[in-house]
This record gives structure tokens, C-alpha cells and sequence, in this order.
């Protein structure tokens, strides 16, 4: 064993459900998967932790923080490792890496942002100032495309404000929320951070559990808006990431060499697989079939395959149901007459969930891979000649987590438009852990990242005299 593999053999159960590389198919280890019944063992123990926990200053929590934001850097290598095998991320590039590293930079953010006391009201008729006290037990729920950084988003702040957490990661990643549980462990108090395993139901359980105060949910749509209804009885506060179907509207006046590695970053990280990805690319007739080769050019040269294979950028899709809803897209708009301009033919017999590169374009905008989230890399780009039908289409979904303006003025105009929680221009996705990040529109509420995302995670407190 390698020093590298050290933490999934360490996170890796003895038996229990074979978990297999989705590039190659090796097994990789094995999880124990729970059940509805363990996680009110994992909520009792939390809970008991919690007045402790809280107990403490801000600023011993911060410190708390910091040593596990050392605790991430310190194993950042084997991080990386079992997100990449368990997940399909290259090593490279916008990968596992850069995720492991993300989780350090959002962990110390979580730490180091100031959320001081707010007076409200100091002058004759009273004095009035805001806190921000723990709400307890806040239950966590992550989803497979990030899975150790998500977690980080949702852990960190929750931990920072004094509540103890109880984290469900996606079935489809498991090794790596154990991962990135375990390695926040080596630095914070037993019980203040848990991990109860399991598919949907036990997710369920966990929403449903009265000792849960909040439940921060990153994920699908469909999914968050089951959280919603689970976690009626109980009143409890939601902050719901969910699916998004990103929009970019591209300007006549932009030189298409220069946005389109923008463009195709923006679409293709993680193999498309990013809540925020740019999934729709609307292009004005003028340009299009400039902006159609350039993204050609660079698409080609990115070279995909196994994560651990340092010269690769892109890996596989992590599994065959996301496999198949990207086949399903991509063959319905082939079936329509769109014109595939690369890939669009994946290779069935080759081991691993593969999907090639995929262009699509000439491509109406009532298709199904315009109207649904393809969480995969298959781009449609469609044409417009007239700006404000480009605007109405980039509206015309129900969900609204980002979207994009590219123009070579930099205006604002379009983008304050745009129905989404963050609207970019020229460029796509980035995210900033001191800058709130949410959806509009059914992509969920609340945000996270930033004094908003700490707020999130606390209940207002006002003391007046
Ligand atoms: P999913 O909704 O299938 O699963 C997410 C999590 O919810 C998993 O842990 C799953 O086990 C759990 N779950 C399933 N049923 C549940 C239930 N009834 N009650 C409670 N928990 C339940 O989503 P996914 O396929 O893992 O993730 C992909 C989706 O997540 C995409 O739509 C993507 O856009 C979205 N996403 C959004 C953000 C964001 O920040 N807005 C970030 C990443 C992913």
C-alpha cells in the first residue's frame, strides 16, 4: 500500500458493497451502508455534543477550524486519491486536486470571516443588538458530483456557529465523505462531526428526525423538494442547493478566440458534472459559426480518460444512471435533426462510464437537451438573431442557479436581466468562498459562502433594553 492510498484503505470498511472506479470498473473498497435506524444513534450523539461544542468561544471553534483546514493540507494527496477513484476526477487540472484544495481554502473561510455583533439601535429610545446563536443539530446531505467539497461548504459554517452536524453523503460516493469526515476529525472534538451512510431513506430519516434544527441540502431538485415536505413536521430550516440548467448568452461583439476556453471550461468541468456548469450556450447568428469552430478547437485538445493518469483533464461520468441520461439526450436531439459537431458516440463496449466530448449544434431550443440538465459533457449550442428572444429563452426554465454574459464591453445590462443566483461575465462557474452563492427560481433557497452563508447556519438573536 502506497502512502497515497493510505486513507481509502483507512475510510474502507471489511465488507459490505463492493465500491468500483467508474473508469475502469477495479474495485476500490467496500462500504457498510446504514440504515433509518442509525441515524437517531448518530443525531443522539451529536445532540450530546452540541452544548459543549457551543460552549466554547468563537474563537476556540475558529482554531478548531484551522487545525482541520491544516488536517486537509496535511492529506491533501490521499484526498485527492479517493475522490479521484471513487468519483471518475482527473488527479489533474480542475479535479481532485483543486477539490481537496477547495476544501482547506472553504474550511479556513468558514474560520476567518469576521461576524461580529450587530447594534441595531443605541440612541435615546433604547438600545437594541443582533446575535447569531446556534440552532443545534444541523443535518448535512451531499450529492456525488463534488462530494468532499460540498460537504465542506455545508460542515464548516455549520461547526464555525456552534451547532454539531450529522452528514449523509451521496450512496455514490461514500468513501469520499468518510474521507473528508475523517480528516476533519483529527481536529475537532468527538461527536461534533458525523457521518451516517445510506441512500435515500436514510436521508429521509435524518430530515425527518426532531432533534435535526436544519437541514442544509445540496442536490436535486426533485429530491429537495421531498426535503421540503419531510421537514414540515418539524419546522425546520432548509437551505436547498439544487439542480440548475445554466444559461450563457453570447454578444456579437466578442472575438470567439478569446472566450472559448471560458466556454468550454465553464461547460465541461467535471465532465459537466457541476450544479453550476454552463449547460445552454446561445450564440447570435453573426458569429456562430466562429464561436461553434473555436470551441471545436479546444474541445479536441482536452484529453479525457483514467483520473489517475496525470496527462488527462477529463474523466467518466461517475455512474450509469447519469451515463444513460446524457445518452438519452444527446440520441433525442440526433433524432431531431440537430448536427453533432464532436462526439456523440460513445464507445459501449469500453470499460468505465465514458461519454466523449459532445458538441451539439443547430439546435432547437424545445429540445430535450436544452430544457433538462444533462449533468454531463454534451453542450448544446443554439442560435438566435434577436437578443431578447435569446433573453427569454435563457429565462424560460424553471430553475435559476447561474448563468453567463459574454461581451467584450463587460455591460451589466443582460445579466441583470437573467432569473439566476449568480449571473458571471466572461466567464462561468467560478465561485469565491467570501461571495454568497444560491439559486433562483426552484434551483432551492439560501446561500451559502460568505457572512450570508454563517448567518444561514444560526438563529438571529435580538437582545434589546
Ligand atoms: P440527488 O438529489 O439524487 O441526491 C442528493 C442527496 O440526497 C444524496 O445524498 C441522496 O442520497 C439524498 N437523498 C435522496 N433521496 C432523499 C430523500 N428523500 N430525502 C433526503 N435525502 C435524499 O442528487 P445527485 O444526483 O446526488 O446530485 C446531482 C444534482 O445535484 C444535480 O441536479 C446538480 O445540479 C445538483 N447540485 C446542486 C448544487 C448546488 O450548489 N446548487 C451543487 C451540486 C449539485
Amino acid at each position: 500500500m502506497g502512502e497515497r492510498e493510505a486513507l481509502l484503505e483507512r475510510v474502507s470498511a471489511d465488507g459490505g458493497t463492493e465500491i468500483k472506479d467508474p473508469a475502469t470498473g477495479e474495485v476500490i473498497g467496500h462500504v457498510e451502508f446504514g440504515t433509518p435506524d442509525d441515524v437517531a444513534a448518530a443525531v443522539e450523539v451529536a445532540a450530546k455534543a452540541q452544548p459543549g461544542w457551543a460552549a466554547l468561544s468563537d474563537a476556540e471553534r475558529c482554531a478548531a477550524l484551522m487545525r482541520a483546514a491544516d488536517a486537509i493540507e496535511a492529506h491533501a494527496e490521499e484526498l485527492a486519491y479517493v475522490v479521484s477513484r471513487e468519483q471518475g476526477k482527473t488527479m489533474n487540472g480542475l479535479g481532485a486536486r483543486y477539490e481537496a484544495a477547495g476544501c482547506a481554502a472553504w474550511v479556513r473561510a468558514a474560520a476567518s470571516t469576521p461576524l461580529p455583533v450587530e447594534v441595531l439601535v443605541d440612541d435615546e429610545s433604547g438600545h437594541s443588538e443582533l446575535h447569531y446563536r446556534p440552532i443545534g443539530v444541523v443535518g448535512a446531505i451531499t450529492p456525488w458530483n463534488w462530494p468532499m467539497i460540498i460537504a465542506s461548504w455545508q460542515i464548516a459554517p455549520a461547526l464555525r456557529m456552534g451547532n454539531t452536524v450529522v452528514n449523509k453523503p451521496s450512496e455514490y460516493t461514500t468513501l469520499s465523505g468518510l474521507a473528508i469526515a475523517a480528516v476533519l476529525n483529527e481536529a475537532l472534538p468527538p461527536g461534533v462531526l458525523n457521518v451516517v451512510t445510506g441512500a435515500g431513506d436514510v436521508g429521509d430519516a435524518l430530515v425527518r428526525d426532531r432533534r435535526i434544527g436544519k437541514v442544509m441540502f445540496t442536490g436535486s431538485v426533485k429530491t429537495g423538494k421531498k426535503v421540503v415536505e419531510a421537514s414540515a413536521g418539524n419546522l425546520s430550516r432548509l437551505t436547498l442547493e439544487l439542480g440548475g440548467n445554466d444559461a450563457g448568452i453570447v454578444l456579437p461583439d466578442v472575438d470567439p478566440q478569446a472566450i472559448a476556453e471560458g466556454l468550454f471550461w465553464g461547460a465541461f468541468i467535471n465532465n459537466g458534472q457541476t450544479c453550476a456548469a454552463l449547460k445552454r450556450l446561445y450564440v447570435p447568428d453573426a458569429i456562430y459559426d466562429q464561436v461553434v469552430d473555436a470551441l471545436a478547437d479546444i474541445t479536441a485538445k482536452i484529453p479525457m480518460g483514467v483520473g489517475l493518469d496525470e496527462n488527462n483533464a477529463l474523466g467518466p461520468l461517475q455512474n450509469q444512471m447519469q451515463w444513460n441520461v446524457v445518452n438519452r439526450l444527446v440520441e433525442d436531439a440526433k433524432a431531431h435533426g440537430a448536427r453533432v459537431v464532436m462526439g456523440g458516440d460513445p464507445d459501449t463496449g469500453a470499460p468505465g462510464y465514458f461519454y466523449p466530448k459532445t458538441l451539439i449544434a443547430d439546435i432547437g431550443n424545445d429540445a430535450a437537451l436544452v430544457q433538462e440538465e444533462q449533468f454531463g459533457p454534451a453542450l448544446p449550442i443554439i442560435r438566435y438573431t434577436d437578443l431578447e428572444q435569446a433573453v427569454e429563452w435563457a429565462n424560460g426554465v424553471d430553475v435559476g442557479l447561474g448563468a453567463s454574459v459574454w461581451s467584450a464591453d463587460q455591460d451589466m445590462t443582460i445579466a441583470a436581466r437573467l432569473e439566476a443566483g449568480t449571473v458571471w461575465i466572461n466567464k462561468h462557474g467560478g465561485i469565491d468562498p467570501r461571495v454568497p452563492f444560491g439559486g433562483a427560481k426552484q434551483s432551492g433557497y439560501g446561500v451559502e459562502f460568505g457572512v450570508e452563508g454563517l448567518k444561514a447556519v444560526s438563529v438571529p438573536q435580538v437582545i434589546s433594553r
